[in-house]
């Protein structure tokens, strides 16, 4: 039993409280403070309704140092889950340290001028949190998160040494909208226009963007979604990964995208509106990236109607006692059963879930430490046990290894 405190109450949040609220022997109490207060009030009310739980709310700007410190002095959380936007990240941990409290978060930092996202600042952390005797646990969604829960599940389990991992996440769902994000469009955009990389043989290997005619791609067979083409992505769990999982030699992040949502995005590119710096509008500064973002769907708004599935996982080769074998251990999980649920839709759904198991894993001691840690470095069993009871039911088959060369 214990408090914990939810930071963000967008797309993610809103799952992550839903799902709180469910466990109620675990989280007997939930505050959820967000930038804009009338989220916070209206998410409340929906839990109210469907879960019959009471949650408290407040406004917060987690970019406020000393104002999240008050808030967290006065509430007295055994953890601070932050689901607001990787900007937030080195703040709430801040915040974390002064107040001596563990912290989680799904998304690992990224500087607001510079749209790159590494571990290297949050690693930096690491004295700092040992010395205090408080634990974060970074990247605890679904990829980061599961996919790496999957990977030390296969390393404990299933393998002696893993050589190959290859991630792959499919989302054969359909909004019914000409080009919409799943989640945060600046964060999405961001991520998606970036040089792909991937790691072979102890070092990373760059390959053009996604949208470029030169971009690696194939098309793979998923489990009840179909053929659908997947395009080789850099993603953050590759660079915990890489360290965490010994003998490594292969990692790379596969992600499926319509034809039309990529021209879509060519388009965006090439007339400008994904660029992340300022331009000068009438006097006015202008970043078109947040422009566009205001122009585009919420994607809370995409539950309703929302149908397909996601189909994400992770296909790994390797050998156990002395025989070569691959596996692939994946969850299918259905955009319109999500919505049924808590009104969310798949791709918040398979964020959220994870972010509340992982702290339910930290509430209840199960994953304990001090300092901070990427998924793969704690016990993944009872993480596993709680997927399959709490909506993300996972399945291992065994699987023909994905060719070296696409
Ligand atoms: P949304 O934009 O829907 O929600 C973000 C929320 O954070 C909003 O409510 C926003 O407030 C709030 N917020 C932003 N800045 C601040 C601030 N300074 N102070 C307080 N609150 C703030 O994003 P999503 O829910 O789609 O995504 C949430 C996180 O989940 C992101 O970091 C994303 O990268 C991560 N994610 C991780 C995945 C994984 O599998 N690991 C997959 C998908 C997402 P306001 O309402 O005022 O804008």
């Amino acid at each position: 039993m214990g408090k914990v405190l939810i930071i963000g109450a967008g797309g993610v949040g809103a799952v992550v409280v839903h799902k709180c609220a469910q466990v109620p022997e675990v989280f007997s109490e939930i505050m959820l403070a967000s930038r804009t207060l009338s989220k916070c009030e209206k998410l409340k009310k929906e839990v109210k309704e469907i879960e019959k739980v009471d949650i408290q709310i407040s406004q917060v700007d987690a970019d406020n140092v000393p104002e999240l410190v008050a808030l967290i002095r006065k509430f007295k959380p055994n953890l601070v889950l932050n689901v607001a936007l990787p900007y937030q990240d080195l703040h709430i941990m801040d915040a974390c340290l002064e107040t001596g409290v563990n912290y989680m978060d799904t998304a690992n930092y990224e500087p607001i001028d510079v749209a790159k996202f590494e571990y290297s600042w949050q690693w930096a952390y690491q004295d700092r949190f040992r010395k205090k005797g408080i634990m974060a646990v970074l990247g605890c969604g679904f990829d980061p998160g599961v996919t790496n829960v999957f990977s030390a599940y296969a390393q404990k389990h299933l393998f002696d040494t893993i050589k190959y991992i290859d991630i792959l996440d499919c989302n054969a769902g359909s909004h019914g909208k000409a080009f919409a994000t799943n989640f945060n469009p600046e964060i999405n955009i961001r991520e998606i226009t970036q040089v792909v990389r991937h790691w072979e043989n102890g070092k990373w290997i760059e390959t053009p963007p996604i949208i470029e005619p030169k971009s690696v791609h194939f098309t793979f067979d998923y489990p009840i979604a179909g053929p659908k083409e997947s395009y080789m992505l850099y993603h953050e769990e590759m660079e915990s990964l890489v360290k965490n999982i010994k003998g490594l030699k292969r990692i790379r992040f596969w992600m499926t995208f319509g034809e039309s949502y990529l021209n879509h995005l060519r388009v965006l590119q090439d007339v400008g509106m994904t660029r992340i710096d300022e331009v000068d509008y009438n006097g006015c500064k202008v970043v078109p990236i947040k422009f566009l973002k205001a122009l585009l769907p919420d994607p809370t708004s995409l539950a309703k109607g929302y149908t397909g599935k996601t189909v994400i996982g992770n296909i790994m080769t390797g050998s156990k006692d002395g025989k070569e074998k691959t596996v692939y251990i994946y969850n299918v999980c259905d955009h319109a059963e999500c919505y049924r649920e808590i009104r969310a839709q798949g791709i918040s759904y398979t964020t959220g879930v994870p972010a509340m198991i992982g702290a339910m894993m930290m509430m209840t001691g199960v994953w304990k430490g001090t300092g901070v840690f990427n998924i793969e470095q704690l016990d993944p069993d009872k993480f596993m046990e709680k997927l399959n009871k709490h909506g993300l039911p996972w399945k291992v088959v065994d699987h023909k290894p994905l060719p070296d060369k696409i």
